[in-house]
């Protein structure tokens, strides 16, 4: 303990920590990072990362953007808050919406704002709800999600998250939530079964829960169009081609959370696009500011909007929103943010470079510890296994993550470990010379880990 820093013992004694260890953190204190420099932070001793994550998948212009930092003061200064209740508005809000439904190019029409994305998919359940009361059908409230799926940590969110993380310990998930399996071919295909037969699977387990449950009781479908928390899961081919005609023939809506996948993280402007996804409803956050201020948006097609807004004009006025919601400086900062991605074609440039990190990824896979390496456009994973031929995991579960994310810091790099899967997310300015870098440092990180995992 006398090796921590005053700034590590203080945060150690008064600040309880989001997704930590409490036991170990006392132990082995915070890293302190100061400060950011494009696709690099450095902490108070100096060393330097490469943010191989971007931040939580969500820094999409890297770490010093001038011009965020200028469209936040420029706000402030004019008008630093209003709300968005009772027939206010404000024109960064009104200007943000509009360009988020131009983004979609006119399939979602209207946009909710909200501060995280927990809280986007919280308002989007009560939305689904209120949907179905709208249109009188009381019983049509159940919500499908899948295993290893993430849609954050508020009560009813978490109950749609599929880790047991998430619900150990807090008495979740709500009963009106329920999961199907993960679309990973890897670990869950079967001997003998073609990417497509596995889609099929898919499907056919969610139409017998959906029949199981009863149609009449089933509201909506939610997922992001590849999983990232859960582990960075890229569907099997016509996998949501399947989903979403089993979900079309029970009026099922279907909810896209691109909070991760928008914003071009996967080489398109949204992560639907590329796997032809027709939401009812977006989710988006992160990426939508470069995560410089909270911010989230719901998106509502047509006909949920519809019979949202007539509904609530019925009712007198719809209860639900933040105080925050729309907020000026956040929305005027997403503006400015959508605007750098356009004008310095990120998108083009996470299709662009993503290649050069999945192949320089899938280079390393006759590597002894790689089970197999997955992902699409900037973002990817790496899975680690005791025994390749049997691909059997570590044990415990998480062993080799944590040796690697630990290690990858003596390399000057941050990734993500989930279970013993390394993530790869970095932002969507990366240069295909930063991006070997980056992947240099991590097949560094592995020679050094080898020796106490083999
Ligand atoms: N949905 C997805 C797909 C996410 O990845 C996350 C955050 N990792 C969330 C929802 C929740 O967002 P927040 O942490 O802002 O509440």
């Amino acid at each position: 303990m006398s090796t921590l820093s005053a700034i590590q013992n203080r945060d150690i004694d008064h600040h309880l920590h989001p997704y930590t260890n409490a036991v170990k953190h006392r132990q082995i204190g915070p890293r302190v990072i100061e400060r950011g420099e494009g696709i690099y932070v450095y902490d108070d001793q100096g060393r330097k990362y490469i943010e191989g994550m971007a931040g939580l998948w969500s820094v999409a212009v890297g770490f010093n953007e001038r011009r965020l930092m200028d469209a936040a003061a420029r706000q402030m200064e004019k008008l630093p808050y209003y709300h968005t209740f009772t027939h206010k508005t404000h024109t960064p809000s009104v200007e943000l919406a509009e360009k988020l439904v131009q983004l979609t190019q006119g399939r979602m029409r209207a946009a909710f704002f909200t501060n995280s994305g927990s809280e986007a998919n919280d308002t989007v359940i009560k939305m689904v709800w209120y949907y179905n009361n709208a249109l009188g059908r009381s019983q049509k409230k159940k919500i499908i999600a899948r295993n290893r799926g993430y849609h954050g940590v508020t009560v009813a969110a978490a109950s749609l998250t599929g880790l047991a993380p998430n619900h150990r310990g807090f008495d979740l998930p709500l009963p009106q939530m329920k999961h199907v399996a993960c679309p990973h071919f890897y670990r869950e295909g079967k001997e003998g079964e073609t990417q497509q037969d596995f889609a099929t699977r898919m499907a056919e387990e969610l139409e017998t829960l959906i029949l199981n449950e009863g149609p009449d009781t089933v509201a909506a479908f939610i997922g992001e169009p590849v999983m990232g928390a859960g582990g960075v899961i890229v569907p099997p081919e016509t996998y949501w081609d399947k989903i979403q005609a089993v979900c079309r023939k029970y009026d099922v809506l279907v909810i896209a959370d691109e909070v991760i996948t928008g914003f071009g993280r996967l080489g398109t402007m949204f992560g639907s696009q590329k796997f032809g996804i027709e939401p009812d409803i977006m989710v988006l956050s992160k990426q939508i500011t470069s995560s410089y201020l909270p911010l989230a948006a719901v998106l509502l097609g047509d006909k949920v909007h519809s019979a949202i807004t007539r509904y609530s004009g019925e009712l007198g006025t719809f209860g639900h929103g933040y105080t925050t919601s729309g907020h000026p400086v956040a929305t005027a900062v997403a503006l400015e943010n959508i605007r750098i991605i356009e004008e310095k074609n990120l998108v083009e440039n996470a299709a662009r470079v993503g290649e050069v990190l999945q192949s320089s990824l899938r280079a390393l896979s006759d590597h002894p510890l790689v089970g197999e390496v997955r992902g699409t456009g900037l973002i990817a994973a790496v899975e680690l296994v005791a025994d390749k031929a049997g691909r059997v995991p570590f044990d415990p579960l998480g062993k080799a993550g944590a040796a690697v994310y630990e290690a990858a810091h003596e390399h000057g790099l941050i990734v993500r470990g989930i279970q013993d899967s390394i993530a790869f997310c970095p932002p969507l300015i990366i240069t295909e010379a930063e991006v070997k870098d980056m992947v240099g440092r991590f097949v560094d990180t592995l020679e050094n880990v080898k020796p106490q995992l083999l």
